[in-house]
């Protein structure tokens, strides 16, 4: 009944157990670990790059926002702390909320205050989202000589100053 194979690293020789292709002392060659590994390390470049580099440095498609947006999708509503603790392995306040912050830039998060202060982030898509295009800018006019102008002419003083008390509050 008990079928055995031999190891598939060269030159090992030892018996496998069952079907298994790598013996016990090369189980690190079977292409699952390999990948885990692989996985791990990825991770932790990442992590690393984040918190050197700040919320640029995120992989939108990555491992690790796909952990979080997991997380979010089985809870609701949570907090930075909560992430952190859950999904983030402890990782320094600033990686947590550089995560948080490259999700909202591609709209995958809404992020609130709570009253001490703390994140409280909400699911809005699973996937990253393009930036929302900023289409009053594009009409003002480029040249830089041109910007000085609109100034002057919006601050001569034939308005009555009635405004001025609206735009203070
Ligand atoms: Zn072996």
């Amino acid at each position: 009944m008990r079928s055995s194979t031999i190891c598939q690293l060269s030159h090992c020789g030892n018996v496998t157990h069952g079907t298994k292709p790598f013996c016990s002392e090369h189980i690190e060659e079977h292409p699952y670990v390999r990948a885990l590994v692989a996985e791990l390390r990825a991770r932790d470049a990442e992590l690393e790059r984040v918190a050197q580099r700040g919320p640029k440095a995120v992989d939108l498609d990555g491992a690790i926002i796909g952990d979080i947006v997991h997380y979010l999708e089985e809870n609701i509503e949570c907090t930075a702390a909560d992430l952190k603790r859950e999904r983030l392995h402890y990782q320094p306040k600033e990686v947590v909320e550089s995560y948080l912050i490259a999700m909202r830039r591609a709209r995958m998060v809404k992020i609130t205050r709570t009253r001490n202060g703390a994140m409280r982030v909400v699911l809005v898509s699973s996937a990253p989202k393009p930036p929302l295009k900023r289409k009053r800018r594009k009409r003002l006019p480029t040249p830089a000589i041109a910007a000085p102008k609109v100034v002057v002419e919006k601050a001569e003083p034939s308005e009555p100053p009635g405004d001025v008390p609206a735009i203070a509050c």
